[in-house]
């Protein structure tokens, strides 16, 4: 199989939305007037992102889904993506599955594929993402105002929690065992809540390298500083039991877990809880904006968090 078979049977079922789709020197996309073109793009390697044996239709959902989360951190709604593909050889049955589980999270979240480039190589799988947002209402890292709470959707530290038993070093019980595996397999893409939240959010940032890290960047970019209630991090009852300083690593640190972090004034919690009902994700208030610089964990009354000795919660800088 070629170069062209290939992205002709694999890559290359037609886009609605997009002017022009595969098979030309560019893919063309109309844009509505009053909007502004959301892109971003980011790249899976093989070792470094996912391990060489996971499910190929697995790897085909997560490599879009975690380009997607970007645009729901803006507050953008999807329209069509590029794929770079290195690929080892052109193994029919990878592909198939890779595929399809690529084009499964394209319709679930109506983001066409338009385009893209296929080489020989070792596995490196590299999306870009388009989407479209109101003039102005684009929600970014810098907005976020001493007083606002901070806010986290869904759970975290599962998908963190998955790889570990991905690589053998936790055992879970078989609900609780694919849960994991599905959080860090399946990520789901906050767009629905991303969208709702504009207007009301005043910064926001998925969580991709964990809570510490990524809310760091919003209190980076914003100058200012925050305090966080470690006890109100939402998490899965899995995760509740693994011992402490593993549970507090994945919970404040794994990374992965695709949910959204935000920071919206006290008096639009009315407005928070009901973007969250809306678009069917629990919301959680996990702390406070201040004035100042970095992030302080806190526990449930008020006294700094005496983290156990052997925590490890990644060597960032806010732990210094
Ligand atoms: P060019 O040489 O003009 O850049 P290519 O020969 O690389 O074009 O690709 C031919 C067509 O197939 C283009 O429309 C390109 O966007 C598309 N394409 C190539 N690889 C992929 C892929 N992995 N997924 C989707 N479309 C692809
Ligand atoms: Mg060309």
């Amino acid at each position: 199989m070629g170069e062209f078979d290939l992205i002709e049977r694999y890559f290359s079922r037609p886009s609605k939305r997009a002017a022009l789709g595969v098979g030309d020197d560019c893919a063309l996309l109309a844009i509505r007037p009053g909007h502004e073109l959301a892109i971003s793009t980011d790249m899976l390697v093989c070792g470094r992102h996912f391990l060489s044996d996971v499910a190929p239709a697995a790897l085909g959902w997560k490599s879009l889904a975690v380009n997607l989360s970007d645009l729901a951190a803006m507050g953008a709604e999807p329209m069509a993506f590029t794929l770079a593909l290195a690929l080892p050889a052109a193994d029919e049955d990878w592909l198939e599955a890779f595929s399809d589980g690529l084009y499964d999270c394209a319709a679930r979240y109506a983001c066409e594929l338009v385009g893209g480039d296929t080489t020989s190589g070792p596995l490196n799988i590299c999306i870009a993402v388009y989407g479209e947002v109101p003039l102005r209402t684009a929600v970014r890292r810098a907005g976020a105002k001493v007083g606002d709470d901070i806010w986290v959707s869904g759970e975290l530290g599962s998908a963190a929690l998955g790889l570990r038993v991905r690589q053998g070093a936790v055992v879970l019980p078989d609900e609780a065992h694919q849960q994991a595996i599905n959080a860090l397999e399946r990520p789901i893409p906050r767009l629905a809540l991303g969208r709702d939240l504009r207007g009301i959010a005043t910064a926001m940032i998925d969580i991709s390298d964990g809570l510490a890290s990524d809310l760091g960047h919003i209190l980076a970019a914003s100058r200012v500083a925050g305090r966080v209630s470690v006890d109100a991090v939402p998490q899965s009852q899995f995760l509740s039991r693994q011992p402490e300083a593993l549970r507090l690593y994945c919970l404040l640190a794994g990374g992965d877990d695709y949910e959204l972090c935000f920071t919206a004034p006290p008096d639009l919690q009315e407005a928070v809880q009901r973007a969250g009902r809306e678009a069917g994700v629990a919301l959680a208030r996990i702390g406070m904006i201040e004035a100042g610089r970095g992030l302080e964990f806190e526990n449930s009354g008020g006294t700094p968090y005496r983290f156990p000795t052997g925590t490890n919660l990644g060597g960032f800088d806010h732990f210094g």
